[in-house]
């Protein structure tokens, strides 16, 4: 709290009275601070796989592009530093825009829940040649809401992917649609590494990782959940997460369900 005091006078410099003004700056101090953070968070993020180019760059340069061996290895590591800049700055870019116009850029239409998350678990069911099982625990019945799927289809991409990261082999991954208090209920459940209960609130804020190190060997941005937040909040929906360390982690969001469910057939 900041407060401002001054004496009035009256026209013969007598005093008159005084005026106080009281004004809340711890609020305006913290975003500020949280600005000041991710500034240098992104500058930090960047400046990892430059030093990383730079030094296998240098090595190329000093003779290392003549070996047919460890050429193409010390390319390979460039491009992938490249292809992750790549995605931190479109991921930026991403939420800077949404940062800016809210639910205005949302290009919403009516979709029926169930058949959308299927197709999205079928994707990855047919892409992935690994190790984890899926099950679906789907309601048998229609869920309409009114989404942006792009961004929705997002959402779950950056979930489900997450949930096959952090996960052992052999790890069934659970997939389910419900309703809660007229709401849709979605969840995806996975028998990983799990996250501290200290910490797992904040695996939605910018940057946070729980090991950086691991999440960047992985490729992760550390943006992937705080999008996800952006983009469920703007759909006047919640997000948020259940762990335990060392048995599993469950993602729930909502959506507001817009038609009362008909039982299909
Ligand atoms: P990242 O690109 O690092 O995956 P995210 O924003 O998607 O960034 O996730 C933030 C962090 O939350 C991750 O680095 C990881 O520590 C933690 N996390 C997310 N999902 C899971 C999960 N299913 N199991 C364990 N940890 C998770």
């Amino acid at each position: 709290l900041k407060s401002n005091f001054s004496v009035v006078q009256d026209e013969h410099g007598e005093m008159d009275g005084f005026i106080t003004v009281l004004s809340d700056v711890t609020e305006q101090e913290k975003v500020e601070q949280e600005r000041r953070e991710f500034v240098s968070n992104v500058s930090h993020e960047l400046r990892t796989p430059l030093t990383t180019m730079r030094s296998y760059l240098e090595a190329l340069t000093d003779g290392a592009w003549e070996d047919k061996e460890i050429a193409p290895r010390f390319l390979d590591v460039t491009q992938n530093e490249t292809d992750r800049m790549i995605r931190l700055v479109n991921d930026l870019l991403q939420l800077s825009k949404m940062d800016r116009k809210d639910s205005t850029g949302l290009f919403k239409e009516k979709v029926e829940f169930v058949e959308h998350f299927s197709q999205v678990i079928d994707r990855f069911e047919m892409s992935r040649n690994e190790k984890n099982t899926f099950s679906r625990e789907l309601a048998n019945q229609n869920f309409f809401v009114w989404i942006d799927k792009d961004k929705i289809t997002q959402v779950l991409d950056n979930i489900i992917s997450n949930a096959i990261k952090y996960s052992p082999e052999g790890g069934t991954i659970t997939f389910k649609a419900e309703t809660l208090k007229k709401q849709l209920l979605v969840s995806v459940s996975d028998q990983g590494m799990g996250i501290p209960t200290e910490t797992v609130d904040k695996i939605f804020d910018r940057f946070y990782r729980v090991d950086k190190a691991r999440s960047r060997e992985i490729g992760g941005t550390g943006l992937g959940l705080a999008i996800a937040r952006e983009i469920i909040e703007s759909h006047h929906g919640q997000i948020w997460a259940n762990s335990q360390e060392g048995k599993g982690t469950t993602i729930f969001f909502t959506l507001p369900l817009i038609n009362q469910k008909r039982r299909k057939n």
